[in-house]
């Protein structure tokens, strides 16, 4: 499903080997059938859809609008306007924070989790707790290609998953 996708050495640090579906997402029967496994893995659960800055954005744009549900954007710090909550995680060197508008989120909200690759599963994770944090409950954590061997998995062990194809 994922063959047009790119592996790109040391990006966007030496040592880090890069999986690029953005190739992949612009293939129209790609891009299509993985919009439609998602929403099929998920079908009549969730009523608001959450997506991941920035690739996260894609899918939860198209998902939103072809099963008429809510849009929800999980932004980087610094980039919403007004009222936010903020969750911090870690990375392999570092944190980051991710932030959402509460005001976003009708409450009692089912949100599905979208985003392009799992590896660490920190930032489901923290989207998953902004979500909590603001009201709603995670439906579930759907995403295109899992990286194996990261503890992605295991950190989002509470949340319904499905990954459209797992690589080591
Ligand atoms: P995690 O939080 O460690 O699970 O990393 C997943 C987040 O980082 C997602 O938002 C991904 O878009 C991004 N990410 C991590 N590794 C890759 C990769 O190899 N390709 C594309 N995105 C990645």
């Amino acid at each position: 499903m994922l063959e047009q996708s790119e592996t790109i050495p040391d990006f966007p640090k030496p040592g880090i080997v890069f999986r690029d579906l953005t190739p992949a997402f612009a293939d129209p029967e790609t891009f299509r059938a993985v919009i439609d496994d998602l929403s099929a893995a998920f079908a009549g659960t969730f009523d608001a859809v959450a997506g991941v800055e920035a690739r996260g954005f894609l899918l939860a744009s198209a998902l939103a609008y072809s099963t008429s549900t809510h849009l929800v954007a999980v932004r980087k710090a610094g980039k919403l306007p007004g009222e936010v909550l903020s969750e911090e995680y870690a990375l392999e060197y570092g944190t980051a924070t991710l932030q959402l508008k509460p005001s976003s989120l009708r409450a009692g909200a089912r949100v599905l989790i979208v985003d392009d690759v799992l590896a660490t599963g920190g930032s489901c994770r923290a989207t998953a707790r902004l979500i909590e944090r603001a009201g709603g409950t995670v439906a579930g954590i759907g995403l295109v290609l899992e990286l194996t061997g990261l503890g992605g998995r295991q950190a989002l062990s509470h949340y319904p998953l499905h990954v459209l194809v797992s690589e080591p």
